[in-house]
């Protein structure tokens, strides 16, 4: 059994005494003060700083020990398996990081001039044409942050695209599945369209007969993932395209979970006109690392137009940022993209070559698959929808017999996984499944890894029958025990930092 490590450790503000350094070379501690000094005489007093930041003082050894520390009561990719379903936690090859951090990438600023960063921008053209080959698409914009962002600028270039035909007042309706990702509705509803939910059929794939009854002349476009969020791949995608372009609507497709097609299959040949991709999801930065992705999105010929600027050109010689774009829809975001997340992709595509990726889909497939059938064989757990048809990238399993018959639901079953050394799966999510339990193995773990997390399942299952306590006061081995979740997400009581800890201990 695993026990996670526990210090008893402050804050680091609490940590710190007068007059404790870090290691300065001799000499050097002058220089600095002789340079931050004639900094600081340059800035107008309006935004000179008026009392100095309240920052600890510490040793290196103190804070390298702090953080060690902090790591060892934590749970990430490199510590093992990291199931997230709908999220592609993949294992992230290091030298990918240490290429981004190379100081002549991470060091360029956006405002310089574009003849002294032509490498970079070569980098950036390079991996737009590869996004382009990879989706199947025209041109694509590396612009948005996050696949959300990605999502938002899709439906403003659907809006963009309305407006050129004059067909805004009219086509206000945007068609959603009952099994997308929140962020599809929110988008569309964002962008200013009406969000139409339909629901899916009994294989778990969109209601074609449904889909019919609400396409029409108000359709603006239909927002689909596929796979879809139960990891089942949308047969009837050609006759769904169909049916949207002969009522006039554009085909979006939530490209987050693109890692099982890569090389495989491409969205632009089944017909979609939009395109987004997660590029911190599936070329590698798993989530951007708890920091900021990439939501690269990629647009047929007739839509490349608005596309958000600069876009970055090539003339044959050197690399340019375009702003002569008169049908842009403008900016959505400052500079470029954020380019540290897409240096990490443009090494990870690099490393990996075009029948790496291919390889990566194939190997993510099978072990979802390896996933269902193993997990869907205990008991208390069944796969909902149909449980014959492959699944892609990832699969849902339902703990809604568990929950009948023992009381421990999902939750319970996530929360006692911990204990085990293993990341829980992504719950109650997609929304159309009871008890859900999304798993998304990816391609980046090995078969031993994987029977580790089946085992544990297995136990934790027969627990629920035996000792249902045990699993219901979850988890017991880890640093922290289990946490009050309305606390920790209440505006009221949410703390983000230590500053706003103090001020909330305050008030309340
Ligand atoms: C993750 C995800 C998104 C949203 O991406 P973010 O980068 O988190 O904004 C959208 N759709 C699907 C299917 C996803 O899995």
């Amino acid at each position: 059994m695993y026990e996670q490590a526990v210090w008893n450790e402050q804050v680091i503000f609490k940590l710190g005494k007068k007059g404790r350094v870090g290691h300065v070379l001799p000499g050097v501690e002058d220089e600095v003060r002789r340079l931050v000094g004639s900094v600081d005489q340059m800035l107008p007093d309006s935004i000179r700083r008026t009392r100095k930041p309240d920052l600890p003082e510490l040793t290196e050894v103190q804070v390298v020990r702090h953080f060690t520390r902090l790591s060892q009561m934590n749970y990430g990719i490199d510590s093992g398996l990291y199931p997230l379903g709908s999220c592609t936690m993949k294992y992230n090859p290091k030298i990918n990081d240490q290429l981004a951090n190379l100081p002549k990438l991470s060091m360029v600023h956006p405002y310089q001039d574009e003849g002294t960063v032509q490498g970079i921008l070569q980098i950036l053209y390079e991996i737009e044409r590869w996004m382009s080959e990879i989706t199947g698409t025209y041109e694509v914009s590396l612009h948005p942050a996050a696949g959300a962002h990605g999502e938002l600028l899709g439906t403003l270039l659907m809006h963009a695209c309305l407006k050129e035909q004059g067909q805004c007042e009219r086509r206000t309706e945007v068609i959603v599945p009952d099994s997308a990702h929140g962020t599809n509705p929110a988008s569309a509803a964002m962008a200013g369209f009406n969000v139409v939910v339909i629901p899916s059929a009994d294989d778990g794939c969109i209601d074609v007969e449904a889909l019919k009854s609400v396409a029409s002349e108000k359709t603006a476009g239909l927002m689909l993932t596929n796979p879809n969020t139960l990891g089942i791949f949308e047969k009837d995608i050609e006759e769904i395209a169909k049916i949207i372009h002969e009522v006039g609507g554009l085909l979006y497709y939530d490209g987050a979970n693109l890692n099982p097609l890569l090389g495989r299959a491409r969205p632009g040949d089944m017909g979609f006109d939009i395109v987004h991709i997660n590029i911190h999801k599936t070329f590698s930065t798993p989530h951007g690392g708890g920091g900021p992705g990439a939501g690269p999105v990629g647009v047929t010929k007739d839509l490349a137009q608005f596309l958000p600027v600069p876009r970055v050109t090539f003339d044959g010689e050197r690399y340019h940022l375009d702003y002569d774009r008169p049908r842009s829809i403008g900016k959505i975001r400052a500079f470029q993209g954020n380019i540290a997340v897409l240096l990490r992709a443009y090494a990870y595509v690099l490393s990996m070559g075009f029948d790496g990726l291919k390889e990566a889909a194939e190997t993510s497939v099978l072990n979802a698959n390896y996933m269902m059938k193993q997990l869907g064989a205990i008991k208390g757990l069944m796969i909902p929808y149909d449980d014959k048809k492959p699944r892609k990238h990832e699969c849902v399993i339902s703990a809604e017999p568990l929950k009948t018959e023992t009381g421990v639901t999902a939750l319970n079953v996530a929360k006692r996984l911990l204990d085990f050394g293993l990341h829980a799966p992504t719950i109650y999510f997609p929304l159309i499944v009871d008890e859900a339990l999304m798993i998304e193995p990816t391609e980046t773990f090995e078969k031993e890894e994987l029977d580790r997390f089946i085992e544990a399942t297995k136990q934790i299952c027969q627990e629920a029958y035996s000792s249902p306590q045990t699993v219901l006061d979850a988890p017991h081995n880890t640093s922290v025990p289990r946490l009050n979740e309305v606390k920790a997400s209440h505006p009221r009581t949410m703390a983000l930092s230590w500053r706003m800890y103090l001020q909330k201990g305050e008030q309340t």
